[in-house]
């Protein structure tokens, strides 16, 4: 769910979208048009956000560790699959 709703090409890498959080604005690298990601970005930043609530609740680090990790891979996964791009109409 990369593509830009522009031109309908790669409109960046998927690491960078994975790591863009909603709202935030970025130029399409192919058209340079202006796209966010979709509202729904805040729900796949969640188990990021558990995983180090995880960590911080646990007693025991390499479990901790493991929850952050897990959650920024299901964030990564849910920005893959799931969120999309959508266009900034002025
Ligand atoms: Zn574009």
């Amino acid at each position: 769910m990369v593509k830009c709703p522009y031109c309908n090409r790669d409109a960046m890498s998927l690491w960078r979208k994975s790591a863009l959080g909603p709202g935030r604005v970025v130029n399409c690298q192919f058209c340079g048009k202006k796209v966010v990601a979709h509202w729904t970005a805040f729900f796949a930043a969640l188990p990021a956000f558990l995983g180090g609530f995880v960590m911080m609740r646990s007693e025991s680090l390499p479990v901790g560790i493991a929850a952050v990790v897990g959650g920024v891979l299901i964030m990564g996964v849910l920005h893959t699959f799931v969120v999309p791009l959508v266009r900034i109409d002025p």
